[in-house]
């Protein structure tokens, strides 16, 4: 019977930080210039900003006037706030001019030319075509804000293999039950990701199975299968990279039961 799959996207399919490093060693540069070389230590500047974009979140974007939340805003004013804390700490002068050009660099964080040139997760594509050959149905399921999101998908050519795309605010059991009752002639149903709390618990709670292929880039976040039901258990499997899926395939219906 065919199967199936409900596909994350960042850092599952993609490497989601990639940019977002490029872009910030361009801001560290930038800084180093702006302020004659004499700047903070590129880790503690790290450390500021990583607590600026936490803080973010539940911020009101001037712009909007609404919450920051994962919208695509929050990484570039992050930047700029980070250059203004800086500025206020003695390190420099304060310039709009600066402050917009760092703007600018932040935004390089969602290039499309850059998502093109970096391409998909080593092996990817290939799950994808096994998939499709197999007749299997595919389903993309991707958080974020759909301005950032909607370039990955067009710069990736996700639709050659996603005839439906999901993306939403958040990965609820809600909207993975959505998809399932939408797809009710399927076999059996996986959620398959690298987060335990977005992509594989909600997955769990709506009665899919689950490929669990851990990625910890965000925060580190450890799951503990103790924890678990027995019918959790029979209905997860965990695999070190993408291209396992290929390995275990055969096996997968016996090896999980929903
Ligand atoms: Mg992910």
């Amino acid at each position: 019977m065919r199967k199936l799959f409900i596909f994350d996207l960042d850092d599952t399919l993609m490497w989601n930080e990639y940019t977002y490093s490029l872009a910030f060693i361009e801001f560290c540069r930038y800084i180093l210039k702006i302020f004659h070389r004499r700047a903070p230590f590129a880790g503690d500047i790290a450390q500021m900003i990583v607590e600026i974009s936490h803080r973010k979140i539940k911020e009101i974007d001037p712009a909007t006037s609404q919450l920051y939340g994962f919208s695509m805003h929050r990484f570039p004013d992050t930047l700029v706030d980070g250059y203004k804390m800086l500025c206020e700490n003695g390190w420099g002068e304060y310039g709009n001019e600066y402050a917009r050009h760092i703007h600018d660099i932040g935004m390089k964080a969602f290039d499309q030319s850059l998502y093109l040139k970096q391409g998909m997760v080593p092996g990817a594509k290939e799950v994808l075509n096994f998939l499709k050959s197999k007749g299997d149905n595919l389903v993309l399921m991707t958080k974020g804000d759909p301005r950032v999101q909607n370039k990955k998908i067009k710069a990736l050519g996700l639709l050659n293999w996603f005839p439906e795309i999901l993306i939403v605010d958040n990965k609820t059991k809600e909207n993975f039950k959505l998809v399932m009752r939408r797809r009710q002639a399927a076999g059996s149903i996986y959620s398959v990701g690298n987060s335990f709390s977005s992509d594989i618990r909600p997955g769990l709670d709506a009665g899919c199975c689950a490929i669990f292929i851990p990625c910890f880039t965000w925060r580190a976040e450890s799951i503990d299968v103790g924890r678990l039901t027995q019918s959790e258990k029979k209905r997860l499997v965990i695999v070190k990279k993408i291209t396992d899926i290929i390995e275990i395939y055969e096996i997968l219906s016996l090896t999980t039961r929903s």
